[in-house]
Formats: C-alpha cells, structure tokens, sequence
C-alpha cells in the first residue's frame, strides 16, 4: 500500500535510470522517453556536463541565505538578462512560483505608482499557471478550483482566441493579461505572432502589463530562447521553470526596469531560491542552450519532426486530427480520447504524456538525435495501424 495521497493515476511502471532520450525500467526495459519530466529535463537523463556542474557545486556550498550575495545567482541572473528582454529578476524554485511571483510584481508596479486598485489580472479560461491557490484561479478552471474555496479574488478572464471578449474584459481596475504564449496543458495552443504583437499593442494603449508564462515553452523548447521571440515583442514579466534546471527544481520571474521598481526590500523573498545548487545547474544549462548552433539544431530537428507526423496524419485522416505546437513542444491531436493510444505508445515503448483536447504531448529532449525521432515515428506509425 503506498502512503502517497492519491492524488496522481500513476501509470504502473518506475525506473531504475535514465540516458540522454532513455528511461530504463526496474523491470528491465528501456523506454524512448519523449516526456522528460514534462519538459524538464531539457538536456536529457544524466547528462554528465550536468553531473559534473552539480558534482563540483555540491562539494562546496549548498545553501546559503538569500541576505547574502550568492555570486552562482548573480551570474545565472546577469546571463538571462543579458540574453532576454528582463533587467532584473528573482529566483523561485518551481513554476507555481514563478507565476506566483509574476502575479504579485504586477499588482506592486500598480500599488507603488499610486494606482493601488488596478490588481486585477485578466488571463485565459483554463490555462495552466500551476497549483498554488491563486494560480488554480488564475486558471479558472473548474476541475482544478473545485472543492478549494473561498475563491481568491483578481481573476478575469476571456476564452482562447476570443479578442473581443478579451478587449471587453479590460476595465479600469486591469492590471495585467497573463497568458501562456503556448498553451501547455491545454493542448499544446500556440498564440500567433500577429496576436502576440497585438496583445502587446493593447496593453500599451490601455497602459497596462504583458506577463507571458514561459514556464513549459521557454528555455529553448520551441527552437528559440522564448518562443515569443519570433513576434519581436517584449513582454513586461515571464515566468521560466521546467526547462532553466535541467531537472533540478529552479523557477523564476524575469521582468523589465518599469516593472522592477516596485520591488523594493522585504516586498518578496524564497529561502530556497537562488541557492547555489539549482544555480550551477541552471548555468550548466545555459552553458549548452547558448552554445553556437544548439537552438538552430532544436529548429532543424523539429521542422524534420513535424513533417514526418504531418506525413502520419495524412496517412491516418480519420484517427490524427492535427499536429500541434513550435519546435519541440509537439501536440499530436486524436479525433477521440487519447489514453488508449498513449498506453499503446507505451507498450511499444515510447512515453508521451496527455494534455487537454485529446492531444498527445509529445517532448523530448532539446538534444534528442535524429535516429531516436525516426524511432518515434516508426513507433507512432505502428500504434496508428491497429488502431485502423
Ligand atoms: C508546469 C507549468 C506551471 C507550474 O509549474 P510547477 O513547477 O508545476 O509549479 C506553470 N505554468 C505553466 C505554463 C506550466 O506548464
């Protein structure tokens, strides 16, 4: 009996170890493993530059206070800002609390300018913005809000892809769209550019803060650093976890000058964020996605991906409905439930991991091979004829 809540439908299977795209069972089987932890583990299982960056860290210092100066968060801080959009951020320890964070950076710019009652944050119904209260509200969703009242207050929201509805929700108390540039769990949702440069105008004409959620997307998912990037626009505030540690718990808010002024000494704080273990992870990396031609090769490899499932989906009208998503934040959608499928896939020894509107998610690492993507298609391929 395990004395673990039950709040997860675990699938019957662990592993002993993990390479690079594989997972190797405890009962002896080796699994193309194209969940990564949903998206976390950017640079595979066991990756040993990784290894040893935590190898080295972990035999000098650990943890130290955030009231003193942690030089590894002063250079992980200064490379993200140097490569993206933000002058500043804070370090969290998971995506929750990034949006968290992200949430309380936006109503502070507004308390600190004078503008205390534009709080409210208008976001998209059923995103995913993690599961602290104020997050599952933030969603709106009701399967994840059920039963954990009372309700907290600030949200608004519009339905994906409804810009009417959007501009219409935008009142006087508005302080903040936040939306998922790439809706995850909703279905691998992509925003396109040309909505992404018009969200940026709307908030700039109604003076009020772009937050995009890059906790799934980001750290060089969709075959650029953010997968805003493409649109040319600079959000306000963004999110990043998954991804920036590799499998280490790391999250952050990034966020501009503007934004960055309201928060002052004791406004916000994380006793574990920042420490020097998930900081060398996260240097580590960067180390790699930074790396002359690593984004090009996610872009290379994806473009190839796509097509070989646009073939299968040509080859399968009636079962595979549309493929979904940028790089390799893939979403294969089914014309019915996905779970058969999924643990077809698995069988066959290729994990995937559901997300709403019967997709299939479909990640792999950011330096899978091309042979381990050709696996994956001859694997997809067979579940999809006996499903004929
Ligand atoms: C996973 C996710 C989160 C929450 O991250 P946790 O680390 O599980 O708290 C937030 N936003 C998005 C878009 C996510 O995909």
């Amino acid at each position: 009996m395990s004395a673990l809540a039950k709040n997860y439908n675990r699938r019957k299977i662990s592993f002993k170890f993990g390479k690079g795209s594989f997972l190797y069972s405890t009962n002896g089987k080796k699994y193309l493993d194209f969940v990564q932890g949903i998206a976390v583990n950017s640079l595979g299982h066991s990756n040993p530059y990784l290894i040893n960056a935590i190898n080295k860290q972990s035999k000098k210092l650990w943890h130290v206070s955030n009231t003193f100066i942690i030089p590894e968060s002063e250079k992980l801080a200064q490379r993200l800002a140097k490569k993206t959009f933000a002058d500043f951020l804070i370090f969290q320890n998971s995506g929750a609390e990034a949006t968290e964070a992200a949430i309380k950076v936006a109503r502070r710019y507004f308390y600190s300018i004078g503008q205390p009652k534009k709080n409210r944050i208008l976001c998209v119904k059923n995103s995913f913005h993690g599961r602290t209260l104020a997050t599952i509200y933030a969603s709106g969703s009701k399967k994840m809000t059920e039963g954990f009242g009372p309700k907290v207050e600030g949200f608004d929201h519009f339905e994906f892809g409804d810009h009417k509805a959007l501009k219409k929700s935008i009142t006087s108390k508005t302080a903040a769209i936040m939306v998922e540039t790439i809706m995850g769990e909703g279905g691998i949702k992509v925003i396109p550019n040309w909505c992404l440069k018009e969200l940026r105008k709307i908030c700039n004409q109604k003076k009020i803060l772009l937050i995009l959620d890059e906790v799934q997307c980001g750290i060089g998912r969709s075959g650029s650093f953010f997968a805003f990037e493409n649109s040319k626009i600079k959000p306000d505030i963004v999110p990043i976890a998954k991804g920036i540690g590799g499998g280490f718990p790391l999250g952050a808010v990034l966020m501009n000058k503007k934004v960055a002024s309201g928060m002052t000494v004791g406004t916000h704080g994380s006793t574990f964020g920042g420490n020097p273990l998930a900081m060398s992870v996260g240097n580590a990396v960067l180390d790699q996605i930074f790396k002359k031609g690593f984004l090009r090769n996610v872009k290379k490899l994806s473009k190839y991906f796509h097509s070989e499932l646009n073939k299968i989906k040509k080859e399968f009208p009636k079962i595979i409905k549309e493929v979904r998503g940028v790089g390799l934040l893939i979403g294969l959608q089914l014309f019915d439930d996905q779970t058969k499928f999924i643990q077809k896939l698995m069988d066959n020894k290729l994990l995937t991991i559901r997300a709403a509107e019967n997709v299939i998610r479909i990640l792999p690492p950011l330096n899978v091979k091309k042979q381990e993507i050709d696996l994956a298609i001859k694997t997809i391929k067979k579940v999809c004829l006996t499903f004929k």
